[in-house]
């Protein structure tokens, strides 16, 4: 296979991480150039070994001293903190750039490496949900693409492909989580670990929360808006518990086209970084007959209601969806640290939505301005 493409991986040790290395192992065309991480050095070791990356931050500064001496035999430049990861987001030798960390910790990252002219293979949803129309517009002025990563997003941007721009509609599909059919009284004793089952997808610990709450599908909706150019009121939203059919698009004619296969991320991941090409792929056919039906229904948006809020920031715009994303981050750590119940990662999130006088056109300094006093303002009072 003649196929070449230098990489850099921002967040090689998470799920996406992981999975992109794991193609990365399968097609020896895909070079790993730089990789980074938060803190799990054992791991980025053992990355860095394999693939032998030129350059390698460790986000975590006391960390990235300890990984400096771990790999000390190796000729392999070690960066940290903010400066590390946005000088491994431009490094000169990749051409494109898998944004794989959490958060919003994405979004300067992906900004720095479209100044730098890469490609994006976005995962990290964050940086469009809060920076959409500054990221879509420096993407063009740049001449990179931004290639979806994200399961649905992959499906839909697969579904446009040899079709005409204009859609009638999107039909973003959802699994709907482990909690899918139970009522607000029935949520109220959810503990973390119980909202980490995920029925489907194994992911990161934010995204796997975030599904629970359908939080995770309202910042999709958003993304989806940036990324394809439609209103939010043309994205709706479907719970398919299967996961096999990944999203869809209606066109004008009433013709839907989507895609479908087994609930893999490695063929999002791939096709993100083969476009416009297909590779073969391992084990993950997709096998109709085990499928006895394929459901698809309205979400309950009384009880997950945070998806109605996602819609309405991502209708209303200006810093809006950046309070959705913020204050959600916020609520999940404080959930993940046993700090609050369930029920208030969407309570906080609908207060820090109401407390907001809302911004048009946020500038980059007023999103990341925003983000910090809404996080500590949510830390202040929990
Ligand atoms: P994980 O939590 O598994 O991994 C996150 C990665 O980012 C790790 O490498 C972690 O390092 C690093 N990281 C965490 N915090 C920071 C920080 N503040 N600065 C720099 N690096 C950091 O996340 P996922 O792989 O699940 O998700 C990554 C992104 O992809 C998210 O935006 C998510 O919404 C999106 N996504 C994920 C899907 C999935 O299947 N997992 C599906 C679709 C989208 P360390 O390991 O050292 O902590
Ligand atoms: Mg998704």
């Amino acid at each position: 296979m003649d196929f070449e493409h230098n990489i850099t991986v921002l967040g090689s040790t998470g799920s996406i991480g992981t999975q992109t290395l794991e193609i990365a192992r399968r097609y020896k065309g895909i070079r790993l150039c730089a990789l980074s991480a938060y803190s799990n050095i054992e791991l980025l070791e053992a990355q860095t070994r394999e693939f032998m990356p030129k350059l390698v931050c460790v986000a975590d500064e006391e960390k990235a001293k300890e990984f400096k001496i771990k790999i000390a035999d190796l000729d392999v430049k070690v960066v940290s903190g903010e400066s590390g990861l946005l000088e491994a987001a431009a490094f000169e030798k990749s051409q494109t750039v898998v944004t794989a960390v959490v958060g919003i910790s994405g979004l300067l990252p992906t900004i720095t490496a479209i100044k730098a002219k890469k490609n994006i293979a976005l995962a990290n949803k964050e940086t469009l949900v809060t920076g959409g129309h500054i990221v879509m517009p420096l993407a063009k002025e740049y001449g990179v693409k931004i290639l979806p990563v994200d399961s649905e997003h992959s499906a839909i941007f697969q579904s446009l492909q040899g079709n005409p721009k204009k859609i009638k509609r999107i039909i973003l599909t959802a699994s709907g989580g482990p909690f899918f059919g139970k009522t607000a009284d029935e949520l109220k004793n959810i503990t973390p670990g119980d909202a980490l089952k995920h029925p489907n997808w194994n992911m990161g610990a934010k995204v796997t929360i975030d599904s629970s709450t359908l939080v995770n599908k309202g910042l999709e909706i958003i993304e989806a808006k940036w990324l394809f150019g439609v209103e939010i009121k043309d994205i709706e939203v479907l719970i398919h518990r299967q996961s096999v059919l990944h999203s869809a698009v209606m066109y004008e004619d009433n013709a839907v086209i989507a895609q479908l296969g087994t609930p893999d991320m490695r063929l999002p991941i791939q096709y993100a970084l083969t476009y416009p090409d297909r590779l073969p792929m391992e084990n993950n056919e997709l096998d109709f007959t085990k499928y006895k039906d394929l459901t698809f229904e309205k979400p309950d948006t009384k009880t997950f209601y945070a998806l109605e809020l996602a819609k309405k920031a991502g209708e209303a715009g200006g810093i809006l969806p950046t309070v959705f994303n913020s204050s959600d981050e916020a609520a999940v750590k404080l959930f993940l640290e046993g700090k609050i119940s369930y029920l208030q990662i969407s309570e906080i999130i609908k207060k820090a939505i109401e407390d907001t006088k809302n911004i048009s056109n946020p500038t980059l300094s007023d999103i990341l301005e925003t983000d910090k006093n809404i996080k500590e303002s949510i830390y202040l009072r929990s």
